[in-house]
């Protein structure tokens, strides 16, 4: 499956299993003669960072790579800095290539390196993680976090190519893949045609074999957002279906609710406030929570309704005494809404 990126810089997201082994088949006809920077981190080097470079040496490129300690936590100013001062070390130049190889985190981190280092240069994002390859690895945001929030210090970066091999995502580990489960399940409510009825009917996380067509799903739906929208001043904000009390719920657990999970719940209690201002009705509600729970996702939490709210409140989307929130009206639609602080509160009354 290719699907064309039609953004301010276009490119393709290609989906195809086996194809990171012949990944250098893919770059060729984007780059040749240059150098190539692969940037990784250490949970995913040791199943694919020889399998590229093999492929990108054979291809003819020279290539060097560089490989930090996986988590979020990497995801800082310092780390970013020692990648950036790897590449200048390597005397990488403005027409090589950084390939980023891994999740999110990498794919965040070394896009902004690559947003950045001489003033940009061309990127492309190869994603092992299933939330990567629906979400974070489309769109050109790139960023890492500062001590004061995440995502603070980043950029808009378009990739000149995403390549996904869902083969991948088979040593991705099961906590991951409901990660990433969370994300398509907003997909869902986004007027994504046919997402949901195939969720209902093949559970990603017993039907993994589906995988390949749900990623495809997910990654148009999000390049016609973003084909919008691309530097988020309008629709693209629906993607954030979930987000603000998911935020909420991540920060006031200290992290240990996780990203995907946070999203899930943040959709339940968004839907149930929706549902109590006549905006959504019940029965879609009970749905997306069947569909939640057969991801074996939470649909609850016990972090209190005020601890979730002052997380919310500073959350980027926050805008003086207003907030923009994403509100299911219907099962598979979502609409934006600007609301005071005390209009979001009497959503988790
Ligand atoms: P991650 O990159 O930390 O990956 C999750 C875990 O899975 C890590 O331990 C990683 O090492 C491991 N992993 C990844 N692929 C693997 C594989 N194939 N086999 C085995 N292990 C593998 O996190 P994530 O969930 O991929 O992404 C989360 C990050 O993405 C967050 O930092 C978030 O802010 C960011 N994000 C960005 C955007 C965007 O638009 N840029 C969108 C959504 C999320
Ligand atoms: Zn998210």
């Amino acid at each position: 499956t290719r699907i064309h990126i039609n953004a301010s810089t276009p490119y393709d997201v290609v989906i195809e299993a086996g194809s990171l082994q012949r990944i250098a088949d893919y770059i060729k006809p984007l780059k040749q003669n240059c150098s190539v920077i692969i940037v990784s981190d250490s949970n995913v080097a040791p199943h694919y960072l020889n399998l590229v470079k093999t492929n990108m040496i054979n291809a003819g490129y020279s290539v060097c790579d560089y490989v930090f300690t996986a988590g979020e936590s990497s995801k800082n100013a310092h780390q970013l800095i020692d990648l950036v001062e790897y590449m200048a070390a390597q005397s990488l130049t403005r027409k090589d290539l950084l390939i980023a190889l891994g999740g999110g985190v990498v794919g965040d981190m070394a896009g902004f390196a690559a947003a950045t280092y001489l003033r940009g240069i061309d990127y492309v994002q190869v994603p092992t993680s299933l939330l990567a390859a629906v979400d974070s690895s489309v769109g050109g945001k790139t960023a890492v976090n500062l001590e004061a929030g995440k995502n603070l210090w980043g950029a808009f970066k378009q990739p000149i190519l995403v390549l996904c091999d869902p083969s991948t995502l088979n040593t991705l580990p099961d906590m991951e893949w409901k990660n990433g489960c969370g994300e398509i399940i907003k997909y869902g409510f986004l007027d994504v045609p046919g997402l949901l009825t195939q969720l209902e009917h093949k559970p990603l996380i017993k039907h993994r074999d589906s995988v390949s067509a749900v990623i495809a799903r997910c990654v148009q739906a999000k390049a016609d957002i973003v084909e919008q929208d691309e530097r988020e001043s309008g629709v693209r904000a629906l993607l954030n279906l979930g987000h603000t009390f998911g935020h909420g719920i991540e920060k006031a657990s200290h992290f240990e609710v996780h990203h995907g999970y946070a999203v899930a719940i943040g959709m339940v209690l968004m839907a149930q406030g929706a549902v109590k201002h006549g905006e959504l009705a019940a029965e879609a509600l009970d749905k997306l929570k069947v569909l939640i729970e057969a991801h074996d996702l939470p649909t609850t939490t016990t972090i209190t309704k005020e601890e979730i709210l002052a997380a919310a409140k500073h959350d980027k989307k926050s805008e003086g005494s207003t907030i923009k929130i994403v509100v299911p009206i219907s099962y598979g639609h979502s609409e934006l809404k600007v609301v005071t602080h005390e209009e979001l509160a009497t959503y988790l009354d």
